[in-house]
């Protein structure tokens, strides 16, 4: 694996972070209390003026549930539970097309996402549960580097290596501020500690990058920053950062000698979503253009549905706008017999055949790793 060398922001590539997610209510379980990260958790969470914080007698959460729905989901996002991850949730699984691994540094995420990826896979009140039996959570990086399944076999990705994504159920960023995992998991494998051919990669829709552009990342951590038009962004993606302001945490960290990448995701054929969507690439070349050596990705990934995510999100969001019409779409099946509802086949061609051509003339610097 080759690996570009870290390079510490300059002060004038810092900007301030426009979104910072600050629990009401933060819960440590009696087996979390015992792990040594969780001091550094309880002192993110006291330095960004959290003052309420329950120590618990057992591992059991209790309190979410009471009041209205609506109640129950306002009480769950702004609640972080300290937790241990048991060893069915540190078993790494493959995660095609994305990387290798999956490894989950939290399971929850703060922000507001009518269309939410979660939705489907996640049970109970939405809350965020960060792990803090860390040196666990990461053990498997030793473990399972050489083993690769999906993208160290492919030309284009091989020199990352083993790749570990560490965002498939939390957005790692929008919590950092009170966990601090992200940052130790990126200074310990980008000092080699498990060695030279493992890379992790997360995706975020926050902006707070200020300590990670300082760190020692050794080029081995790719952080993608989830993009859409802006009507979608504004329309649906509650809580998160702007997209000017993840544009600029992008810039910030390309600067900082990190690989970075583009989540053009969910992409959705709006009114004018040519325009929408050429502006957003056209904001990306800007954010680009005169970063050194910069090491670019993207990849994009159509709207889609399971009945079981959709009627969570409606139980969530019972006013929203998305558009989730069987109907109006066609349904994938799983090999398990699971089905998704993605856009019809025509329209996934235009879609596909523009991207692909836009990205290409507005951003010929971006290697596109997938379509789905
Ligand atoms: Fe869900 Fe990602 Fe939005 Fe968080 S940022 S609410 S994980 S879609």
């Amino acid at each position: 694996m080759t690996s570009s060398l870290a390079t510490p922001a300059a002060a004038s590539d810092l900007v301030q972070p426009t979104r910072l997610w600050t629990p009401k209510h933060v819960v440590v379980t009696a087996s979390a209390a015992e792990q040594p990260h969780t001091a550094e958790i309880l002192r993110r969470c006291e330095a960004a003026g959290v003052d309420d914080v329950t120590m618990l007698s057992g591992d059991r959460i209790t309190g979410l549930r009471g009041g209205s729905d609506r109640e129950v989901y306002a009480r769950a996002k702004s609640t972080l539970a300290v937790v241990v991850a048991p060893p069915s949730a540190r078993k790494p699984q493959p995660i095609p097309p994305s990387a290798d691994w999956r490894i989950d540094l939290a399971k929850g995420c703060p922000a507001h996402c009518q269309y939410c990826y979660l939705a489907g896979s996640l049970s109970g009140p939405p809350i965020t549960r960060v792990y803090a039996n860390l040196d666990e959570v990461l053990a498997p990086i030793a473990t399972h580097v050489g083993r690769g399944t999906v993208t160290s076999g492919t030309a284009e990705r091989a020199h990352e290596g083993t790749t570990f994504e560490m965002s498939c159920y939390t957005d790692p960023l929008g919590i950092e501020r009170v966990t601090g995992s992200l940052a130790a998991a990126i200074a310990r494998v980008g000092a080699g500690e498990f060695g030279d051919d493992a890379s992790i990669r997360f995706t975020t829709k926050f902006d707070d990058v200020t300590e990670l552009a300082t760190l020692d990342h050794g080029g081995r951590t790719r952080v993608r920053f989830s993009v859409n038009a802006a009507d979608v962004a504004h329309r649906f993606e509650g809580g998160t950062a702007r997209m000017p302001a993840r544009l600029a945490a992008l810039r910030t960290l390309a600067r900082a000698g990190y690989p970075v990448g583009v989540t053009i995701a969910p992409i959705m054929p709006i009114p004018g979503w040519r325009e929408q969507y050429g502006q957003l690439l056209a904001d990306l070349a800007d954010a680009v253009a005169d970063v050194p050596d910069l090491d670019l990705t993207a990849e994009i990934i159509t709207h889609r549905f399971t009945p079981a995510s959709k009627d969570v999100l409606l139980g969530w969001y019972p006013a929203t706008k998305l558009e989730m019409d069987e109907d109006a779409r066609s349904a994938k099946r799983s090999k398990f017999g699971g089905v998704k509802y993605v856009y019809p086949k025509d329209v996934m061609a235009e879609m596909r055949s523009w991207f692909t051509a836009e990205l290409d003339r507005t951003v010929p610097s971006a290697q596109l790793l997938y379509w789905t």
